[in-house]
């Protein structure tokens, strides 16, 4: 039992005219890039709420946590 669950990268929202591939992509792409990534993260065993974090990748660090809106 993990007290955060990863939601996955908070990837920019494609336009809405975009193909079907640009939005296949969207809902299914994982970046993997090595660097800063943006990402959903909730507290399950916490406060039960969804938040954005920066984190590096290369060395698994969290640069940065934030609550949406
Ligand atoms: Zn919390």
């Amino acid at each position: 039992m993990y007290e955060f669950r990863f939601g996955g990268e908070t990837l920019k929202r494609p336009a809405p005219d975009a193909s079907d591939a640009q939005w296949a992509d969207y809902r299914y792409l994982k970046v993997n890039k090595a660097g800063t990534e943006h990402e959903w993260w909730f507290h399950r065993l916490g406060c039960r709420r969804w938040f954005r974090a920066e984190r590096d990748t290369v060395e698994n660090r969290v640069l940065k946590t934030e609550w949406p809106g």
